[in-house]
Order: structure tokens, then C-alpha cells, then sequence
């Protein structure tokens, strides 16, 4: 394909033709795959489809196809590969790094039409599903077995499982359970080719061959198009337990994430608000949080009843020997989702105070997060920029949230100097440049001084050898 990202503008290079504008005649043909109904192609139609959850990409793309089986989305591939069109498959567009932006030229396959929720399996501890269901409705589905779907992206009331597959998501319960890929025991995939493969199986323990199920996983739509997960579901905690710590010192609140680990308690949920972040949720969802305090830890703990009590009892005393000014105990499952509604509004509470809101995701070593936060809070001063932190504590994953606008040549200029830095200073720390929100088109700039020649070249290979026309989702990653 033609087209260009150029790192430069850092936005498309619209001066390289795409190799063939979308014909009439193939909009016809995917028509009578899909149904005249499953084709957008009028421009108002397409505009929902020109963005995603990140801030300031948009790109039109030719059309929007909405296949609803296998069949077809594989059919609409050898159609789109007649033709040299590129493809973007799309869950529900909440990507943060801009994956399911269209590529100039480029056809959306939109799954979100094949959602269903085909099996669950009570005695393998399964379910499988089409690529376009909801996240929270899968863990609802576990959940009226006694079972258990953790992960948990803020977004899981509208992602798709397809979606969180293919980017690998983590959320807010990634410290104690893990991400998507820790789900994912088979995939169906429609290769770039137009074959349908199948990987993985019900069984726990499968070694034969490569773990190509693997390769798939994170592979942000740029390797195949996954048409059907099969994922492991874990039996249901029986309690939980939920707090508010409440620090005026960053470094506290890093000092009793470290504390509680060190202690070899795992909870399920440690998540940190800086000052900027509880002020913006406060005016947002009135739960009651202090405007004045520096840092804001949410932690949960789960599983048995009796290690609930003991752990938590132990996380709120190694809270105050940190020195939270304050902890907090939900009484109720009604004030346990209060305390936690205050990290889950984060991300529509800062988006509230200016037009754009560039929310970013860099991960470092768990060691070095007071540090980490304490750069971005000063970054945030040395370019006069509003930037709210948030994130995964537990984790090391951070969240620092540009509060700019984008018809602001000047902020936008300065915005992207801080990012810089701030990547910088992540890959310095021996941090990662994204740890849940993928590489698409955002972190482009910065995958290479990341992984290096080799490993780069590597990627570059395996998807050359999957994808030689490159069709799915180019210039997306690496180009
Ligand atoms: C408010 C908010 C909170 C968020 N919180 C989190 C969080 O806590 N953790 C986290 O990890 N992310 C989070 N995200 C980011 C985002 O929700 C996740 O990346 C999510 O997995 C994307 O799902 P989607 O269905 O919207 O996919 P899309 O945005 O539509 O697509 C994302 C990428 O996956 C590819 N893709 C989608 N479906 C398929 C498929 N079936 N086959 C192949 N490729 C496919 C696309 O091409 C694209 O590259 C958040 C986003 C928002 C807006």
C-alpha cells in the first residue's frame, strides 16, 4: 500500500496515492456478502468511523463493511485483497493509540454486529465468544455460573473482547490476575489470505507446535482478524474488600504500594489519582474525595472471606505506617463501588476540562514510580501544560492525561516536547512505552529506540511473511 505515516507530521502522508481507490463494482460485491444494509459508504456515514478513543487522529475511510459470521468477514478479505484495499477491523473504536484509525484508502471491517456469547462451559471453566462481544457482558455471563472474567480495561462497558484481544488490555485488577492474554486459550483467525485458522483448544495443557494463538495476541488487527476467542474463566471471589487511602505525599502513597507487596499480599486492585485527577473526579462524581491531598490510592483485596478480613487489615495498617493522612473502608457493596467509581471516572472527568484530552500510558518498574510521578508533575510545569496522573499503581502502569486543545498550535507543540520527555525518562527507568493501550499509530515514533534493530526487524519479517501485500491495518505499529 502506498501511504505513508510520516513520523515528521506525525500524520498521514497523503501525498502517496493508495494503490487502488475503492471500486463501485467491489462495493457491489461486498454488498451481496453482507447485505446492501451491512455497507456505509455516503461520507455523514462515515464519519463515526474516522476516529477513535484517541485524541486529535482522524482519517476518513473508503467504506464500512459489517459482517456477521466468519464466512463473510473472510469473504470481504479475498474481496478487499482482489482489489488491493487495505483493511482496519474495528471492535467499538476505544482504542487509546489510535489502532483503528483508518489508513487512507483503507476498508473498516466493523465486528461489532458478531457479538454473541456462543458457549460457556461450567466444567472446562470456558467460553467462547464472537470477536464483537462486550467485555462487561462476558464477565456478567461468567458471572451467573459463580464464575469469574477479571480483566477489567476502564472501557469494559463498551470494548469489544475482539478488541481487547488484539490489544492485549490489561485494567484495573491486573496485579493480582493478570491481562487478556492470560485469558486466551484459542482463537479463530482470518488470515490476510482469506483462510480461516483455528489455534488453541480447551486444554490446559497444550504444547504442540508454536504458540501461534500468542503471536495474535496484542497484534493490534495487523496480523489477522480474529473471528472467535475462546477464554478461561476462574471461580468467582467470594469477598472483597475496598479502600481509600488518602496521602499528601506522592512518594507515601508509591512507599505503601511497595509495602503491601513486599508484605506478599497481592490484592486485586492498587490505583493511584494524583492531585489534578481527584479534584477533576470530585467536581465530577461527588464521592466525597479530599481536593487537597496529593495522592489517592484505591485498593481492593479478594478470595476468601477470612484472607479478605486479615489482608485488608494488614494493607490499612501498612497505609498508615506509610503515612496516608486517612484510609477508608467501603461498609457496603453500594460504598465499595462509590470508592471505586472515583479511579473509574477518572479518564471522563479529566475529559470534561478542555477539548482535548490526550490520555497517555507509560510503564515503569514498580521501583521507580515515586520517581516516575514526581518527573511528569514537574514536566507538567516546565511546558505549562495541565497534565492529571493516573494508573496502575500495583502495576507501574501510568496514565499522565494531557488537558490541552488541539486548535492550539503552541500547547500541542509543547504537549509533544513533553511527551518526549516523558518517554525518555520511561525507556531511562527501563520503563515500556505503552502497557496496555498498544502501539498503533501514538507510540509509532518511539517502538524502535524501545526493542532495538533486531527485535523490530523481526516483527517486520513475521508480518511480512503473514501479510505480503500488507492489507491489515498498515502503517499501523511500524511501517
Ligand atoms: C475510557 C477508556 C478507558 C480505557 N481503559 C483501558 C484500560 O483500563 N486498559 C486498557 O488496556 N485499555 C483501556 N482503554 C483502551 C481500549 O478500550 C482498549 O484498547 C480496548 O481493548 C479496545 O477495544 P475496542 O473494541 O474498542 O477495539 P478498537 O478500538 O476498535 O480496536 C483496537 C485495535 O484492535 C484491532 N482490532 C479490534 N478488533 C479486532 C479483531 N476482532 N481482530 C483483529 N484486530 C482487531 C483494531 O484494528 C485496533 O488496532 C480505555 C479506553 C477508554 C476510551
Amino acid at each position: 500500500m502506498g501511504v505513508r505515516w510520516d513520523l515528521a507530521l506525525g500524520a498521514w502522508d497523503l501525498t502517496a496515492d493508495p494503490d487502488m481507490p475503492l471500486s463501485t463494482s467491489t462495493v457491489d460485491a461486498l454488498a451481496a456478502v453482507v447485505g446492501a444494509g451491512g455497507v456505509l459508504t455516503e461520507a455523514e456515514d462515515l464519519i463515526p468511523y474516522s476516529f477513535d478513543g484517541t485524541a486529535a487522529l482522524r482519517q476518513r475511510p473508503e467504506a464500512v463493511v459489517f459482517p456477521r459470521t466468519t464466512a463473510q468477514v473472510a469473504e470481504c478479505v479475498r474481496l478487499a485483497a482482489a482489489a488491493r484495499i487495505p483493511i482496519v477491523t474495528r471492535g467499538s473504536g476505544t482504542g487509546l493509540s489510535g489502532g483503528s484509525i483508518p489508513t487512507p484508502g483503507s476498508l473498516v471491517l466493523c465486528l461489532a454486529q458478531m457479538d454473541a456469547i456462543l458457549d460457556l462451559d461450567p466444567r472446562n471453566l470456558t467460553l467462547r465468544a464472537q470477536p464483537g462481544a462486550i467485555t462487561q457482558r462476558i464477565d456478567e455471563a461468567a458471572a451467573r455460573h459463580g464464575l469469574f472474567y477479571p480483566p477489567d480495561p476502564g472501557s469494559m462497558r463498551i470494548s469489544t473482547i475482539g478488541g481487547n484481544v488484539a490489544e492485549n488490555s490489561g485494567g484495573l485488577r491486573g496485579l493480582k490476575y493478570g491481562v487478556t492474554r492470560d485469558y486466551v486459550m484459542g482463537l479463530e483467525v482470518v488470515l490476510p489470505s482469506g483462510e480461516i485458522a483455528r489455534f488453541g483448544n480447551q486444554c490446559v495443557k497444550d504444547v504442540a507446535g508454536y504458540s501461534l494463538k500468542d503471536l495474535f495476541v496484542g497484534s493490534e488487527g495487523t496480523l489477522g482478524i480474529i473471528t472467535e476467542v475462546l477464554i478461561k474463566l476462574v471461580p468467582r471471589p467470594a469477598a472483597r474488600r475496598t479502600m481509600l487511602a488518602l496521602y499528601d505525599r506522592i512518594e507515601d502513597a508509591a512507599a505503601t504500594v511497595s509495602a503491601i507487596v513486599a508484605a506478599h499480599i497481592i490484592p486485586c486492585t492498587l490505583e493511584f489519582l494524583d492531585r489534578v485527577t481527584a479534584v477533576c473526579v470530585e467536581d465530577y462524581a461527588h464521592v466525597g474525595l479530599p481536593t487537597d491531598c496529593e495522592a489517592v490510592l484505591l485498593m481492593e483485596t479478594d478470595g476468601h472471606p477470612a484472607v479478605v478480613a486479615d489482608e485488608a487489615a494488614e494493607m490499612e495498617a501498612l497505609a498508615r505506617q506509610h503515612g496516608a493522612r486517612d484510609v477508608r473502608t467501603a461498609r457496603t457493596e453500594a460504598e465499595a463501588l462509590q470508592l471505586a467509581a472515583a479511579r473509574r471516572n477518572a479518564f471522563s472527568a479529566l475529559a470534561r476540562k478542555r477539548p482535548t484530552t490526550i490520555l497517555e500510558d507509560v510503564t515503569v518498574p514498580r521501583s521507580e514510580l515515586a520517581s516516575m510521578v514526581r518527573f511528569i508533575a514537574d514536566t507538567a510545569v516546565a511546558f505549562d501544560l495541565q497534565i492529571g496522573t493516573f494508573g496502575h499503581m500495583g502495576d507501574g502502569n501510568l496514565h499522565p492525561t494531557f488537558l490541552a486543545d488541539e486548535r492550539d498550535k503552541d500547547e500541542m507543540h509543547r504537549v509533544h516536547e513533553a511527551l518526549e520527555a516523558i518517554v525518555k525518562r520511561t525507556l531511562e527507568l527501563g520503563g515500556t512505552i505503552t502497557g496496555e493501550h498498544g502501539v498503533g499509530l501514538a507510540k509509532k515514533p518511539w517502538l524502535r529506540q524501545q526493542m532495538g534493530d533486531a527485535s523490530l526487524g523481526l516483527m517486520r519479517q513475521i508480518k511480512l511473511a503473514l501479510d505480503p501485500n500488507n492489507l491489515l491495518n498498515p502503517g499501523k505499529m511500524f511501517d
